[in-house]
C-alpha cells in the first residue's frame, strides 16, 4: 500500500449541512468539523450547487425540509433524478413526526430530530449511515452488469434464492429473453447502438421485475433472465418488451424471443438448471419465426433427455467406433458422362441402443457446447486416409469434402491440426476440401473470414456450403475467400416445376462464373433438374438422382468398378 492510499483511506470524509437557521449550522458543524470535513448551505438552492458541484466526493447530506427558496423535498428529489447523486446518502433533519416518513419514503436514509440530542448519538448516526453507503456501493459495483445495471448471473442467482427463502409458497417461473441475430445489429449499426438496444431491453425487463415482485438479471450478451412468481400467459409480457424496444428503434425491426420454465416447487431443481431448461426452450423457437414465446413442456423435456444422452455418450462412441463416415458422390457433368470427381463425408453415428443418428440431430447440439471439434477431427482424419487408400489401392486422387464447423474456426489451432492430419495420411491439402457452411461467413467478423484465408493459402480448397439458404448476401460473395459456390439444395427444388426459380438459378451460376469459382449443385434429385443444370452450365452435381451417402465399403466398389 503506497503513501497515496494510506492519505487517501485517512482523509476525512466531506458532509455537508443545510439549513436557513445559523444556529443549527453550527451546532452540528460543532459535533462534526473534528470527524468530517463540513460544507455549509443555507438554502436548497444553495444545497443543489454544492450537491452538483462536489458529486460524488460527497459522502453525506444532512438536510432540513422546511426552508426558503428550495426546501428539503425539493433538494432529494433532484438528487434522486440524476443517476450520479442517488446513490449520496440524505440524513433529514426535522422536528414534525410526518415529515420524518415521508422524508423516508421520497429516498433519504435516515432522519435526526429536532431539537438536537446529545452529540455522540448524532454522530454515531452519521458514522453509520456513511458505512454503509460505502459498503452498499463496493458490493453495487461488484453484483451490477456495467451496461444494464442488471445482476450479473451469480447475484442474479443469489437473489433468486433469497426470493425463495422468503416466499417459499410462491409458485415461480424462469424466464430467459433473447434477441434474434443480435449479432447483425451489431454489425449493421455499431456496438454503441447494439449497446443501446440492450439497455432498452433490460430496461423494459426491470420494470416487470419491480412490477411482478421478482428479480432481473443478464447472463451474458444478449441473454437476459426473469425470475417472478408464475404468469398465466407471456404473450402480453412479449409485446411490452418489443414495443418498448420499437418505441426507441423504430426501424431495426427486433426480435425477442422468451423462454419460460414453471418450477413445479422451490425446490425442484437447482437455480442455473432452472434456467437452463428456460433457455432451451428459448432456443427451440430460434428458427420458428411464427413463435416468439416457448415453454418447457413435456417435448422438450423428452429432447433435452436425447440431447443429454448424445453429450453423455460421445467421446466413448469415438473411441468403440460407433462413428462412420460415410461418402457421397460429386459428378461432374460438364462431358457426355457424368464422372466421379470428389466426394463429401458426411458423418453417421451408429448407435447400439438408439440406432443409426444423423447428424441433423446432433451437430447443431455439439456446435453448442463446443463438442462438435471431436466429431469433426474424426472424421477429417477418416476422410485423409480414405484419400490416401483409394491412391494406393485404386491408383486415383479422389479429393474429399469435408464439413468445417463454424465453432472449428474459433480454434486457433486449427490450421496446424489440419495440416497434421494431411500430413500423417500422407496426402496433400488440395485432396482436402474445406466445406463451410455459409452463416459462417455471414456471422462474421473479420476473424473468421482471417482463419479461411489461412486455410486458403496454407492450400486448402475452400467450398462455400449451402449457399442460398438462410440470409444470403450477395455483398458477401465478393469480399469472402472460397474457390467453389455450393448451391444449397432449396434452390433446386422448383427448378423442373417453375420458371422463376430456373431464372433465380441461372443468374446465381452466372454471378459464380463472373466470381471465376466453380458451382457445385446439391439435392439434386430429379433427371429434369440434371439436365437444366447441365444446361446453365453448372460443372458438379451432388444429389439422390446420382447417389445417396453411402458407407465407405460401398463407395470403394463404386471406385473400383470405375477403374
Ligand atoms: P450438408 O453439408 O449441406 O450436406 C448435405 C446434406 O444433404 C446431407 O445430409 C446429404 O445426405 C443430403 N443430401 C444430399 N443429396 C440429397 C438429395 O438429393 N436430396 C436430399 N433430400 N438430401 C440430400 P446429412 O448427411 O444428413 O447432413 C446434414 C448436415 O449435417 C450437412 O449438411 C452438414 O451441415 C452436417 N454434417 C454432416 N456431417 C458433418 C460432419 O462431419 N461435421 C460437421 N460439422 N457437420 C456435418
Ligand atoms: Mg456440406
Ligand atoms: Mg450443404
Amino acid at each position: 500500500m503506497g503513501e497515496d492510499f494510506i492519505y487517501h483511506y485517512r482523509k476525512k470524509r466531506m458532509v455537508l449541512v443545510v439549513d436557513d437557521e445559523e444556529i443549527n449550522r453550527e451546532i452540528l458543524g460543532g459535533i462534526l468539523e473534528d470527524h468530517y470535513e463540513v460544507q455549509y448551505a443555507s438554502d436548497g438552492e444553495e444545497a443543489l450547487e454544492i450537491i452538483k458541484e462536489k458529486g460524488n466526493l460527497l459522502s453525506l447530506v444532512l438536510l432540513d425540509i422546511m426552508m426558503p427558496k428550495m426546501d428539503g423535498f425539493e433538494v432529494i428529489k433532484n438528487m434522486q433524478m440524476d443517476p450520479a447523486l442517488r446513490p449520496i446518502p440524505v440524513i433529514v433533519l426535522t422536528s414534525d413526526e410526518e415529515l420524518e416518513i415521508d422524508s423516508l419514503k421520497k429516498g433519504a436514509a435516515d432522519f435526526i430530530k429536532k431539537p438536537y440530542d446529545v452529540p455522540e448519538k448524532i454522530l454515531a448516526r452519521v458514522k453509520r449511515i456513511i458505512a454503509l453507503f460505502e459498503d452498499r456501493l463496493i458490493i453495487q459495483l461488484t453484483e451490477k452488469d456495467e451496461l444494464t445495471n442488471l445482476y450479473d448471473r451469480s447475484y442474479f442467482y443469489e437473489y433468486a434464492l433469497l426470493q425463495n427463502r422468503f416466499n417459499p409458497d410462491e409458485k415461480m417461473d424462469a424466464v430467459v429473453f433473447n434477441i434474434s441475430h443480435f449479432h447483425m445489429f451489431n454489425e449493421i449499426y455499431g456496438m454503441e447502438e447494439g449497446d443501446k438496444i440492450l439497455q432498452v431491453l433490460a430496461k423494459s425487463i426491470e420494470d416487470m421485475a419491480e412490477r411482478f415482485g421478482g428479480i432481473a438479471g443478464r447472463s451474458v450478451a444478449d441473454i437476459f433472465m426473469l425470475y417472478i412468481p408464475s404468469q398465466k400467459e407471456y404473450d402480453s409480457i412479449h409485446r411490452e418488451v418489443e414495443d418498448a424496444i420499437e418505441r426507441e428503434f423504430p426501424v431495426h425491426h427486433v426480435r425477442v424471443r422468451i423462454g419460460v420454465y414453471t418450477r413445479p416447487d422451490n425446490n425442484d431443481d437447482k437455480l442455473s438448471i432452472c434456467f437452463d431448461r428456460a433457455k432451451t426452450a428459448c432456443n427451440s423457437i430460434r428458427e420458428n419465426y411464427n413463435k416468439d414465446v416457448a415453454y418447457f413442456d413435456d417435448e422438450l423435456r423428452e429432447k433435452q433427455i436425447y440431447a443429454e444422452r448424445l453429450i453423455h455418450d460421445i467421446r466413448s462412441a469415438i473411441s468403440k467406433n460407433q462413428l462412420k463416415v460415410y461418402f457421397q458422390s460429386k459428378y461432374d457433368v460438364t462431358g457426355d458422362i457424368p464422372v466421379i470427381t470428389s466426394a463429401e463425408a458426411l458423418v453417421r453415428w451408429i448407435h447400439p441402443e438408439l440406432g443409426m443418428i444423423s447428424p441433423g440431430s446432433f451437430i447443431t447440439l455439439f456446435e453448442e457446447n463446443g463438442l462438435i471439434h471431436l466429431v469433426d477431427e474424426f472424421v477429417w482424419k477418416e476422410s485423409a486416409e480414405r484419400v490416401k487408400r483409394w491412391k494406393e489401392e485404386f491408383g486415383i486422387t479422389l479429393p474429399v469434402s469435408v464439413n468445417v464447423s463454424r465453432i472449428d474456426l474459433h480454434d486457433p489451432q486449427i490450421k496446424e491440426k489440419l495440416l497434421k492430419i494431411v500430413k500423417d495420411a500422407g496426402i496433400t491439402p488440395e485432396d482436402i476440401y474445406l466445406e463451410i457452411t455459409e452463416s459462417v461467413y455471414e456471422e462474421d467478423t473479420d476473424q473468421m473470414v482471417e482463419v479461411v484465408m489461412e486455410l486458403k493459402k496454407a492450400g486448402f480448397v475452400i467450398e462455400m456450403d449451402d449457399f442460398g439458404s438462410g440470409y444470403s448476401s450477395l455483398n458477401m460473395l465478393t469480399t469472402m475467400p472460397f474457390d467453389i459456390l455450393k448451391l444449397d439444395m432449396s434452390l433446386m427444388k422448383d427448378i423442373h416445376k417453375d420458371e422463376r426459380s430456373r431464372r433465380m438459378l441461372e443468374l446465381i451460376i452466372e454471378i459464380a462464373k463472373f466470381l471465376k469459382v466453380k458451382v457445385v449443385a446439391e439435392g439434386v434429385e430429379e433427371k429434369q433438374q440434371v439436365e437444366i443444370l447441365k444446361k446453365f452450365n453448372a460443372q458438379v452435381i451432388q444429389g439422390y438422382y446420382f447417389s445417396r451417402p453411402v458407407p465407405p465399403e460401398e463407395f470403394e466398389a463404386l471406385l473400383k468398378n470405375k477403374r
